[in-house]
């Protein structure tokens, strides 16, 4: 019976080392292997003016390109990052590249902005603002083009030390947007507390400022208060002229959307900038011409 019980001993212990490295290849382990083979992947959805189509600026959307060739949005991915505390890696991984790809463009319009989303674990974390700096610093790209993006949520509750943070990231020139207006955890209070340059109203005013009168209150007050903070306006998901037609009657001046082009890799979103640069001179030639 010695032996028996050395064997069933024997298989207990495989039984548990099996267990531990099948758990070792799930979905954590699947993030460490994509983030050391880089394979998410900043694409640019460009933030345009509502009323000329030109575009200001672009938001930064990770995308997790797969070695099988598939496409994974973030939603299906971002939740496990956080969680596991891979989103901070993964977060400068993407804006590298991002600094990467635009730094021509960037540094040829000085006007140009470029927002990165980041959430408040990470914002809140130590060193951030610190980092950010370093990194942009040294891609030789000015703080007042990188726009950081935050969204409402619980961790923001301690109001005082995210305050904190954006007055630093703002004392360092960088700009900051409260994203998802409207939806989820936005107090007022805290809109007006966090001290940000602009709030990003949320695409479900925007799916229904055109079907419903109450939204385009909401959607005017909105416009109103950032007016007295001293706020900017962003709206996201447009995709009809109809919508465009609505927002820009209750005040707001930029936003993003189908309508002028999803998110997009690189190259498309550079071919797309240059091609509108063209028309837009193009149309300034054909005025001159005109007067
Ligand atoms: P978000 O920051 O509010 O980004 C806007 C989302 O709306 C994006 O979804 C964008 O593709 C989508 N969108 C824009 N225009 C339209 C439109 O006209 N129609 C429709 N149907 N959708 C539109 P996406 O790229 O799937 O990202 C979803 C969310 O995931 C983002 O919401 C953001 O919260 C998060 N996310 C994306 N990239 C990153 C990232 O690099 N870091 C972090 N922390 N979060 C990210
Ligand atoms: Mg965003
Ligand atoms: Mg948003
Ligand atoms: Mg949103």
């Amino acid at each position: 019976w010695p032996a028996l019980a050395v064997a069933l001993g024997l298989g207990a212990i495989f039984g548990i080392l099996l267990a531990r490295s099948r758990r070792m290849e799930g979905p954590v382990a699947d993030l460490d292997r994509a983030l050391a083979a880089g394979e998410f992947k900043p694409y640019y959805q460009p933030i345009f003016d509502l009323r000329t189509g030109q575009i200001k600026g672009c938001e930064i959307l990770v995308r997790w390109l797969r070695r099988d060739g598939s496409v994974v949005p973030p939603m299906n991915f971002i939740p496990l990052a956080e969680s596991s505390g891979r989103i901070q890696a993964m977060t400068w991984q993407i804006l590298g590249s991002a600094l990467a790809e635009l730094k021509p463009l960037l540094r040829a319009n000085k006007n140009f902005k470029m927002s990165l989303n980041v959430v408040p674990g990470h914002l809140l974390s130590a060193g951030f603002v610190e980092t950010l700096r370093r990194k942009v610093l040294t891609a030789r790209v000015s703080a007042r083009q990188i726009v950081v993006e935050i969204t409402e949520r619980d961790e923001l509750d301690d109001l005082a030390r995210a305050a904190a943070v954006v007055a630093e990231l703002r004392d360092h020139g960088f700009r900051v947007a409260i994203d998802d207006v409207g939806v989820g955890h936005s107090g007022l209070s805290r809109l007006k507390g966090l001290g940000a340059d602009m709030i990003k109203i949320d695409k479900f005013f925007v799916d229904t400022i055109t079907v419903d009168a109450s939204t385009t209150t909401i959607v005017e007050m909105l416009v109103a208060l950032a007016r007295d903070l001293h706020m900017g306006v962003v709206a996201e998901g447009i995709e009809t002229e109809e919508q465009l037609r609505a927002l820009l009657a209750s005040g707001v001046a930029e936003g993003q959307g189908y309508l002028v082009a999803p998110p997009l890799p690189f190259a498309r979103f550079s071919e797309l900038v240059e091609s509108r640069r063209a028309a837009q001179s193009g149309a300034a030639v054909s005025n001159d011409a005109a007067l």
